[in-house]
């Protein structure tokens, strides 16, 4: 699978929480960020497209917040 997700240099979630142990853990990075195919099910990319602005940075690509 090639590409990743567009909104990765402004999204929140990626710029700060990238690092953090549960998000390394949980290996969301790979799976969605880097994924563009999967990123399409992240729900942090469905909530900016639905309601035109970013959601919390701590909200993860599964809709829990960290
Ligand atoms: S958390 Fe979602 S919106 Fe943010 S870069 Fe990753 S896939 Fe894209």
């Amino acid at each position: 699978m090639s590409g990743k997700c567009e909104f990765l240099d402004s999204c929140g979630f990626f710029r700060n929480f990238k690092g953090n142990s549960e998000v390394i853990k949980q290996g969301w990075i790979t799976l969605y960020c880097e994924n563009r195919e999967q990123s399409e099910k992240c729900a942090r990319k469905k909530y900016r497209k639905e309601k035109g602005t970013p959601p919390p940075d701590n909200m993860t690509p599964t809709g829990k917040l960290l």
